[in-house]
């Protein structure tokens, strides 16, 4: 196969390359290095396999020639950075979408979206199922992406119905593992630097909120699998190990033996309260669940920030 994965050289997007270069197909990576980064992908720069083409998905698609799958992954995913980039994150989820879904269109390509947990907003529904229709603020501060991710939804939809394009759309969980940007803000990272170094754990708010945390290797063997099924989704994608922030950070204190404080902040506008996947369908319709035990990817995901931080 030759795959294309915009946002490849992302957290998610660069291990789903690794996945399909272990599985002896080429890939074509399309990154604007906005918060992907070249190291992501280094490993692979001299791999004939690989073709890493440096590009802003809302603006031009440049890949020539067949192409069997697209993936979309090309967007900021951590709160405080697509909360710095507002306008460029409402124009990749919808003329970024669209101009993918036109490659994969005109190409024959099976196209994969890559949704997010957080088109359900702070949600009334718990544990979340795709049949909810989310709880989403249209003009608060996280709508830039939560709607960006909606209407990629929906376009995607649309070009399945009116051209018949072959689509799948996986509603992402929180996902954590090596290669998420230790300064991007999202909690894993924050607390296991924060950790590491001796500095106070910053919960957000007293801490209650949850999150259900999935490691970054179940993700995108889930994001594989439908790329491989003839399902048009959506389907969730994630770890239904619902924990507390605070628990979450105090997991990671035991597990990095740290003697950080723990220091409360000023909870996000927005912040959804719970969150936790209801997996039934990828169970069922992709044979996918997740198989590694949060402390023990955590353990992995602490190592390779004590690498990176020379500790
Ligand atoms: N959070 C926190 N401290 C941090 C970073 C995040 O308490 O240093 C909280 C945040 O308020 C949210 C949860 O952890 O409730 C997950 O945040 P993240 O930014 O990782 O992703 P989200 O699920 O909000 O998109």
């Amino acid at each position: 196969m030759r795959v294309v994965v915009a946002g490849g050289a992302g957290f998610l997007g660069s291990h789903l390359t690794d996945l399909h270069v272990a599985r002896g197909d080429a890939v074509v990576v399309l990154d604007d290095f906005t918060t992907g980064t070249r190291e992501n992908v280094a490993h692979l720069a001299s791999n004939p396999a690989v073709e890493v083409i440096a590009a802003d998905v809302s603006a031009e698609v440049p890949v020539s020639g067949s192409v069997d799958r697209v993936y979309n992954l090309a967007s900021p995913a951590s709160p405080p950075a697509y909360l710095e980039r507002p306008l460029e994150t409402l124009a990749v989820g919808s003329e970024g979408t669209r101009r993918l879904l036109e490659l994969a269109d005109q190409s024959g390509a099976r196209f994969v979206m890559a949704s997010t947990s957080e088109i359900y907003g702070d949600p009334m529904v718990h544990p979340q199922v795709e049949d909810y229709r989310g709880n989403v603020d249209p003009i608060g501060p996280r709508s830039v992406y939560d709607e960006a991710k909606r209407f990629s939804e929906s376009i995607t939809m649309a070009f399945h119905t009116k051209r018949g394009t072959d689509i799948g759309i996986a509603r992402i969980f929180n996902t954590y593992g090596p290669r998420l940007d230790a300064g991007d803000g999202r909690v894993v990272s924050n607390f296991i630097v924060q950790a590491l170094r001796g500095e106070p754990l910053t919960v957000y708010g007293d801490g209650t909120q949850t999150r259900s945390l999935c490691f970054v290797a179940d993700l995108v063997a889930g994001l594989a699998a439908l790329g491989d099924a003839d399902v048009t989704g959506p389907i969730n994608l994630g770890n239904p190990d619902e924990r507390t922030v605070l628990e979450i950070a105090e997991t990671i204190l035991a597990l990095t033996g740290s003697s950080s404080t723990i220091e409360h902040l000023a909870l996000p506008k927005d912040d959804p309260t719970r969150r936790c996947p209801d997996i039934s369908r990828a169970i069922e319709q992709l044979g996918w669940r997740p198989t590694v035990q949060t402390e023990d990817g955590l353990r992995v995901t602490i190592d390779h920030f004590a690498q990176l931080l020379g500790l």
